[in-house]
Parts: C-alpha cells; structure tokens; sequence
C-alpha cells in the first residue's frame, strides 16, 4: 500500500478481524458533503470530529467536546483520517483493541465551506484555517478550526463563530447526551452491543 493512500494509518492501528470498525476504503462521493462527531468512551471520553473532505473523513479528536456558546473555543487533536462509512459507526471496540471503548453517533450533518463555492477545504486545512457551516441536529450554524501554534504535535482550536445559530452560555454535551442517530446513551449501547465472546467458537 503506497504512502499516498489517506487510509494507511487507520489501517495500520486496526485488526479487522476483531473490531466491528469499518474497513479501510476511501470514497468519492457526490452530494452534499457530511460531518459526524461521535462521543467515545475510551481510556479518557472524548469527542471525535470528523468532516468529509477528498473522500476520507478528516477527524480530530476533542477531549471536552464541542460548544454552541462562541466564547467556548474548544482544543482539537488531529487524528488519522476515517472511512466515510466510520461516520454511522456506533458500537463496541473490544477490550485490546485501539480506541477499546464505546461510540455513539453524537451529531451528523451536512457542511458547507463558508469561504466560498470554489474553496477547497483541503487546501484550507493545510493553511490551518478553515471555517465551515453546520447543518447538524445538535450542531448548527458557523464553526472555526484554527491551527495554533506549530511543531510536531499541532494544536487546533474548534469553537462556533458568533451570529446565527450561536447560544451563548449552553452547554449542548448536557442538554442532549444521546446518540442522534438511535437515541442510546453510552450506557445503553455498551449493555445491548457487547462484542461477541469469540472464544466460544473455537
Ligand atoms: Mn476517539
């Protein structure tokens, strides 16, 4: 596998055989382009990011989750980049496994590229400054990922822009925990989608 396939580090953290994750399998697709942003139990709980650009899903990682009050500007980790079909992905990593811990679709929608029909998000994100409009069920309205400082390990910042949309002083992590796309909680999707004992069939 040539170094240029978006994939190769998501491949490289995961064994198929044994996580219900999606396989690695860039996708072009038409339409309007998605976002997700799934909340992850893991070792820490956390926020996932997640935005289509160029047939992956460009994700970063976001440890106190997203905020519609535009003075909450939230740090945000790149990670490796996603599957477009990560972006349903809710279920179980088993224990041993990268990521080990429970998903939950949190928001999914549609974006758009604030800074023009003919803007390329890509090339955006390469400068560190993207801007983006949401037209998720949680998330709506304009948003910011900025890159702070350089270095090996860079840093952005992801926070909702002020206007419309914008809801100063709420906190939607609280007012709506669940998952978007069946409505379960961490909890509940942990209890109903333990992952299969595979022990018992060898
Ligand atoms: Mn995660």
């Amino acid at each position: 596998m040539s170094d240029s396939d978006p994939l190769r580090r998501y491949k490289e953290k995961r064994d198929f055989a044994g996580t219900p994750e999606p396989s690695p399998e860039v996708e072009e697709r038409g339409g309007e382009p998605i976002f997700v942003v799934q909340k992850h139990d893991a070792s820490n709980l956390h926020y996932d990011l997640r935005i289509e650009s160029g047939g992956v899903l460009k994700s970063w990682a976001v440890p106190k989750g997203p905020s519609m009050d535009p003075k909450v500007r939230r740090l945000a980790v790149p990670t490796e980049d996603h599957p477009m079909a990560y972006a349903d992905f809710e279920g179980v990593i088993p224990e041993g496994h990268y990521g080990a811990g429970t998903v939950i679709v949190w928001d999914q929608g549609t974006y758009h590229n604030t800074k023009g029909e003919d803007a390329s998000l890509e090339e955006n994100l390469d400068e560190g400054h993207a801007t983006l409009w949401l037209e998720g069920t949680k998330l709506r309205g304009g948003f910011a990922l900025i890159r702070t400082g350089g270095g090996k390990k860079p840093r952005w910042l992801f926070f909702k822009m002020k206007g419309d949309e914008a809801r100063p002083g709420s906190d939607v992590l609280a007012e709506m925990p669940n998952s978007v796309k069946t409505g379960r909680s961490l909890v509940e999707v942990a209890e109903q989608e333990e992952p299969a004992d595979l022990s018992d069939f060898v």
